[in-house]
């Protein structure tokens, strides 16, 4: 076993960190935002590479494994403050442009790819209906085969980046009787006629990604718009939600560590009944805990993309990993308050938007009761 990076690993994680504090710089005059991201921002995650982190080289990506990307994306979730731009990244690239790199025709591939990583295309990913949330095995949207197509009926509840995505991957029933295998995932065009992005959504975090309904109606697809085959819904849902669950959670790891390099620098300088505040064990061991909870998700996160490189399923792993995750940050952006004080409930001091921001991590990519559930029967409970 080997704990360690590889000096070229060590370079490129340096190399990004300096690259994301560069171009989004803390503090008031940059974030947290309360506006949706903006394409000059996009541009500049493609530039870093980060759009592109694990899509092959012939398209523009960097060609990275699930470790080597995850790692890039915990860079990317520590030195950028603005985890709604890190969230719509993520979600472009996992649950959007890795599923058509893994099951896309060279057609696709070739239309679509070269734009999501060089960050000129900004996707979104359609799976969630008002009735279809945690359990996404009975859409109500269809998909009903025509000569050269599909047409498209349905809506789509929760899309993030929905009002600004040039392209949806989405998913439709295309045979009611087949149960999971009764769904087909497409790729649709934001332009295609009868698709319509909603208002933009009032939310309680990641302000800067921007996230509606989507509806679409009587919207012919071509056959060729179809991932993989008809039928193969689950499948294409399940692989990019594998990515997602890992990598989209490397951003919040790299949240952790700045919430822990944060509390830290506040509690040694702030001074209280004439000492440092790192003086109260009460105040050092909470930072303790949230250390703990920063290396216990990041040895978890690092394990599952490690078994994702083997080719292994890495079912468990993944789930524990989203769990300590997402848990984690919400947990330490709570702690980062108390240590904080009255000033770490301030918006202008910057730490209650880290709270803000952790919550949907509880919610997204299959809730945490939901990673629990599939973590006991990969147990065998
Ligand atoms: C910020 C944000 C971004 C999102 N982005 C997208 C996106 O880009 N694309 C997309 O398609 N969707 C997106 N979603 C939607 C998200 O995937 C769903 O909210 C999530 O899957 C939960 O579904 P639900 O909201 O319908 O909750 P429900 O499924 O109604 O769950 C409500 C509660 O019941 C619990 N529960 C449900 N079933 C079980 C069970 N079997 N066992 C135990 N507890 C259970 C849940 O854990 C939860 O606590 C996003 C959500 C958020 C908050």
């Amino acid at each position: 076993m080997d704990f360690g990076w590889s000096a070229d690993q060590e370079e490129r994680h340096r190399r990004t960190l300096e690259a994301v504090r560069a171009a989004f710089p803390a503090g008031p005059a940059g974030r947290p935002p309360r506006e949706p991201f903006a394409r000059t921002d996009w541009a500049a995650l493609g530039r870093m590479g980060l759009l592109g982190a694990c899509l092959p080289d012939k398209y523009g990506g960097v060609g990275l494994g699930a470790l080597d990307t995850a790692r890039l994306y915990e860079a990317l979730g520590e030195g950028c403050e603005d985890t709604g731009l890190v969230f719509a990244a993520s979600a472009h690239l996992f649950a959007c442009a890795v599923p058509l790199d893994r099951f896309g025709s060279d057609d696709l591939k070739s239309r679509w790819l070269p734009g999501m990583c060089s960050g000129e295309v900004v996707a979104g990913n359609a799976m969630t209906e008002d009735e279809a949330g945690s359990d996404v095995s009975r859409l109500r949207m269809t998909a009903v085969p025509v000569a050269g197509g599909h047409v498209l009926n349905g809506r789509k509840s929760f899309v993030s980046n929905g009002p600004a995505a040039d392209v949806f991957v989405t998913y439709a029933t295309t045979d009611p009787e087949a149960g999971h295998l009764g769904q087909t995932a497409f790729v649709v065009p934001a332009d295609t006629p009868g698709v319509r992005a909603g208002q933009p959504f009032d939310k309680m975090g990641l302000r800067s990604t921007p996230a509606s309904a989507v509806t679409f109606a009587d919207c012919f697809v071509p056959d060729t718009a179809v991932l993989g085959a008809p039928g193969m819904g689950a499948t294409v849902f399940q692989h990019s939600m594998g990515w997602e669950r890992a990598c989209l959670f490397a951003g919040y790891v790299g949240m952790m560590a700045r919430l822990v390099e944060r509390a830290s620098e506040h509690a040694r300088s702030r001074r209280q009944f004439g000492r440092r505040l790192t003086g109260f064990q009460a105040v050092s061991h909470r930072i303790v805990d949230m250390a703990m909870r920063l290396e216990s998700a990041r040895l978890l996160l690092y394990r599952a993309c490690w078994e994702m490189d083997q080719g292994r399923p890495a079912r468990l792993a993944v789930a524990l990993s989203k769990l300590a995750a997402s848990e984690g940050a919400v947990a330490n952006a709570l702690d980062a308050v108390r240590i904080c004080g009255g000033r770490g409930y301030l918006t202008e001091f910057g730490v209650e938007a880290e709270l803000r921001d952790a919550v949907p991590s509880l919610l997204f990519s299959g809730t945490s009761e939901i990673q629990k559930e599939l973590a006991a029967k990969e147990l065998g409970l």
